[in-house]
């Protein structure tokens, strides 16, 4: 087994956990951005987003609000990051799925910077990637929602 977070879950190599259940783990990161910096993973090897099955997905979606909600209690950042980097060139060096959880505090170190792209091609973008709604009934909760609003701020919805 080369995976070194398949180890941690084998007990193979040591770490900090700080939440286990039947299926995830999570455990602070070795070379944390900032104090309280934890990892949340699955306990079986999937590699990314594309490989992971949904429900699973789902629970370790569920098991980083907690962790992310006891952080937040504990040690009051004043904010806080979610990540989850697939692939090499977007920063995954381990390849077994897991999600960041990055508290953060006035000026701290941690940088995530992106800057506007020249995109000339936003329609055939756009037609490319829309994703089909899906048929299905909603479940109940989500019937009972408002509405979605629009979520492009005005700020950005003059570029289109
Ligand atoms: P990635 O760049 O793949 O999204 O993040 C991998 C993270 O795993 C890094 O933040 C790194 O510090 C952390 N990491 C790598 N090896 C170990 C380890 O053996 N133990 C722990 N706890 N964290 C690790
Ligand atoms: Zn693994």
């Amino acid at each position: 087994m080369e995976c070194i977070f398949c180890k941690i879950v084998a007990g193979e190599l040591p770490s900090k956990k700080i939440y286990e259940d039947e299926d995830t783990l999570a455990f602070m990161d070795i070379n944390p951005a900032n104090p309280g910096h934890a990892l949340v993973i699955p306990k079986k090897h999937y590699e990314n987003i594309f490989d992971i099955d949904e429900q699973t997905l789902k629970q370790i979606i569920s098991v980083t609000k907690k962790v992310a909600e006891r952080i937040n209690e504990k040690l009051k950042p004043e904010g806080l990051n979610i990540l989850q980097n697939n692939g090499k060139r977007a920063g995954q060096l381990v390849n077994h799925i897991h999600v960041h959880i990055i508290p953060r505090f006035a000026d701290d170190k941690v940088l995530f910077t992106y800057q506007k792209a020249d995109v000339d091609d936003f329609d055939r973008i756009q037609k490319e990637i829309t994703v089909e709604t899906p048929e299905e009934e909603p479940f109940e909760e989500e019937k009972k929602e408002e509405p979605r609003k629009e979520t492009i701020s005005r700020k950005w919805r003059k570029d289109f």
